[in-house]
């Protein structure tokens, strides 16, 4: 695998071999990585001739700095299970290299419509055009034929595939299945920060979402979103939503008529570790 470090030799590098016929698959990160990252690395390995992985702690995407501050970072460990994966490049950018600029310049403003109020958008300002300015400009310097996103991010793909639709940029969306641990629990790179106990807890998430997908009947929602909140909460969890939406616009459903495509969508803190998961419900 090589490492690259600098944006103007990686997307020179890049450009020459594309013109020589190879296609480019990407898989952005912010490294720590676990099993579900590596599952994207395969799909993009079978699917292009290189294999591009980013591994770069995007700043501008941290409404919460504390969370910026204490985000894993595991480069040699990730480097080896990158070599192990077959991946063929890595970037591995510094700060400076993606925002020449700086950080504390406004980035450009991406027209996100709804999706930027709601739920993820809701709760975390600024979050998903910190996610579009860093992807974009990974974008602009691999210049992938096609790009490899997890579906445990469930709104960040629909957000990315807004920013392809605006931009014109033209790189194919693949959307991978959200890998879980045996329990259950959505592998993520804040699971190393769980306690014990909160480890042991953080399954309720899944597990709660997989109920109201047993359950479901066409009808009102609110009552399956209700007990979820009120399970997760008993649990010992700080619930921000718990929302059942339509599985295409991602907007919130009060009433279901059996046959609309829906998501259910969790967002909840243990022990202080703030975590995410979704389950399609058709
Ligand atoms: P992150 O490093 O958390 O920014 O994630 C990088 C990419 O890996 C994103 O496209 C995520 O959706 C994807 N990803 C993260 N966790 C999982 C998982 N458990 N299963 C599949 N993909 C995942």
């Amino acid at each position: 695998m090589i490492i690259f470090k600098s944006a103007a030799t990686i997307s020179q590098w890049l450009r020459h071999r594309q013109e020589n016929g190879d296609s480019v698959g990407f898989v952005p990160t912010m490294g720590a990585l676990h099993a579900g990252h590596l599952s994207l690395i395969s799909q993009a390995r079978a699917a292009s001739g290189l294999t591009v992985c980013s591994i770069f702690v995007n700043p501008t995407q941290f409404n919460d700095p504390a969370d910026y501050a204490q985000y894993p970072v595991t480069i040699e460990q990730d480097i080896n299970l990158l070599e192990k994966a077959g991946c063929d490049l890595l970037f591995l950018p510094e700060v400076a290299e993606i925002y020449p600029e700086g950080i504390t310049e406004p980035g450009p403003l991406y027209d996100l419509g709804r999706l930027e109020t709601l739920l993820e958008g809701h709760f975390r300002p600024g979050h998903f055009q910190g996610v579009c300015r860093v992807v974009d400009r990974l974008l602009q310097i691999i210049h992938p034929n096609q790009l490899f996103l997890g579906q445990k991010d469930y709104q960040q793909c629909m957000v990315i595939r807004r920013l392809l639709e605006i931009t014109g940029i033209q790189t194919r969306l693949v959307i991978g299945p959200t890998l879980r641990e045996s329990d259950g629990l959505a592998m993520s790179s804040r699971n190393v920060r769980l306690t014990k106990e909160g480890r042991q807890k953080a399954p309720e998430i899944n597990r709660v979402l997989r109920e109201i997908r047993a359950q479901l009947q066409p009808g009102a929602l609110k009552p399956y979103k209700e007990a979820a909140a009120t399970q997760l909460t008993k649990a010992g969890f700080r619930v921000e939503y718990i929302e059942v939406a339509n599985a295409v616009t991602l907007e919130p459903q009060e009433q279901w008529d059996g046959k609309l495509p829906l998501v259910a969508l969790a967002a909840a803190f243990i022990d202080g570790v703030r975590l995410i998961d979704n389950l399609p419900l058709h």
